[in-house]
């Protein structure tokens, strides 16, 4: 899909550019030292882009001084603010960083303020040059657009072609859009109708990538290389965002694997593939463990995605980190691998689905210590949806189809959700994972049959 360039401080997303990498910070942004200290390290790994959360007024200053020190060691890395509920403090920090993400359905209950604002915001943006994220994620599109188109990818489209129509109105191109979700089908889908949509339209404005909420480790990495792959081989994405509950600093790798193997610049280690009916045998000689699910992720999951094939069977091997080649014909290791893909793809479920988000400086209490002891505690719940926030401000919108959630308040208390509802409220930190297993058990006890 050919976009327009979109200039954000020294680089460019979009119009026929390598595909950007971006990050963003888990720090408190109030917490200056710490935060440059992560962007240092994330510019180092090779991050092109660094968002910081903006959550007050004082977090605006303290980015303001952010990039000081950020500029004065040398480093341009263009900043990013995100955004949320607030569009005084999208335009405060419209005046200090090169882009702002926001939602704008998200600024005013009331459609016809929240287009005002989004239009002030836009006049801010033009006079300082800075760029615009329009970032609409699946959970959290506002009462007004899916009471219009349900809770969809056709709503998440939608919802985007009205803030592009009115970026175009105001004549203001230096915009991004992106229409991220959990669910791979989900977010793919929203991507494939936008880039349809815009092209109709003769609109070309770049598309930001990422599957939200997809956790940490091997399946966080094989949930965002599936969707992320879908759409980079399809031509749709100008820049990505791997989102994992861990150390930021450990999504560029991944990232930057994507932005290279669909800039062309490395290839799948795949040696050879059968597809005979509906299942595939893909055999790599990968030249590690990483690169073995990234690659197996890339070339398998949009076919499974898209319902192409209906099984794969993973053979070869990877060199492993004690240098030595680790085989995986018949291994546990090559079935775990597939299942892991298989579930990515929403083809087959073996365990349960979880969706956490990343944290941010937001996020009030250890994320990726809670969520690991979650999914330790949980592993036998298949099927089941388990959500793991980092802020009660948005993680309740934003954990979509979660069956239960544990959401952080701050302060040392959780709230536990049954899908959309709070059901226990300032719970103690130390206690809330057992209060959560106890609801799932007590709610799958009422609803198993008899
Ligand atoms: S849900 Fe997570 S990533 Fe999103 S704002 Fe809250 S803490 Fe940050």
């Amino acid at each position: 899909m050919e976009t327009s360039a979109v200039k954000v401080g020294n680089i460019f997303i979009g119009g026929g550019h390598p595909i950007v990498v971006q990050t963003m910070c888990n720090t408190h942004t109030s917490d200056i030292e710490a935060s440059v200290a992560q962007c240092v390290r994330m510019y180092e790994a090779g991050a092109e882009m660094i968002r910081l959360t903006v959550p007050s007024m004082d977090d605006v200053k303290a980015l303001a001084e952010i990039k000081k020190q950020l500029r004065a060691t040398g480093m341009e890395t263009p900043l990013v603010a995100d955004v949320h509920f607030s569009s005084e403090i999208a335009i405060a920090a419209a005046e200090v960083v090169e882009k702002v993400r926001i939602n704008p359905g998200n600024f005013h209950k009331d459609h016809s303020k929240a287009c005002e604002q989004f239009s002030k915001l836009v006049s801010v943006c033009r006079e300082h040059g800075t760029a615009i994220r329009i970032g609409l994620n699946h959970g959290s599109l506002g009462e007004r657009i899916t009471n219009l188109y349900g809770n969809t990818p056709l709503a998440m489209k939608e919802a985007a072609m009205e803030w592009i129509n009115l970026c175009l109105e105001n004549n203001f191109r230096n915009t991004v859009v992106s229409l991220k979700a959990s669910n791979t089908i989900v977010m793919v889908e929203a991507y494939r109708l936008l880039a349809d949509a815009m092209k109709e339209n003769g609109i070309s404005f770049p598309l930001h990538l990422g599957v939200t909420e997809a956790g940490n480790g091997d399946s966080g990495r094989i949930k965002s290389a599936v969707g992320i792959s879908a759409l980079l081989s399809e031509g749709i994405g100008d820049t990505v965002r791997v989102s994992l509950t861990e150390d930021p600093v450990n999504e560029i790798p991944v990232a930057r694997y994507l932005a290279d193997r669909y800039g062309g610049k490395l290839h799948s280690s795949m040696s050879g593939i059968e597809i005979s009916g509906r299942k595939a045998r893909a055999c790599y000689a990968a030249p590690s463990r990483e690169r073995l699910i990234l690659d197996f992720a890339c070339d398998f999951g949009k076919m499974l995605l898209d319902k192409k094939i209906d099984e794969v069977e993973l053979h070869g091997s990877y060199i492993g980190e004690n240098g030595k080649e680790t085989p995986l014909d018949g291994s546990p290791e090559a079935e775990y691998f597939t299942d892991e893909l298989m579930q990515a793809a929403r083809r087959r479920f073996y365990k349960p689905e979880y969706v956490a988000c990343p944290g941010c400086g937001r996020t009030m209490y250890n994320l990726e210590e809670t969520f690991n002891e979650v999914k330790r505690r949980t592993s036998h719940l298949k099927g089941m949806v388990i959500a793991v926030m980092g802020c009660i401000v948005n993680g309740p919108g934003e954990m979509a189809d979660a069956d239960w959630g544990y959401v952080g308040e701050g302060s040392g208390k959780v709230s536990i959700y049954r899908k959309k509802t709070p059901v226990m409220r300032h719970v103690p930190e130390s206690e809330a994972i057992d209060r959560l297993l106890e609801l799932i058990d007590k709610d799958n006890t009422e609803t198993a049959p008899i």
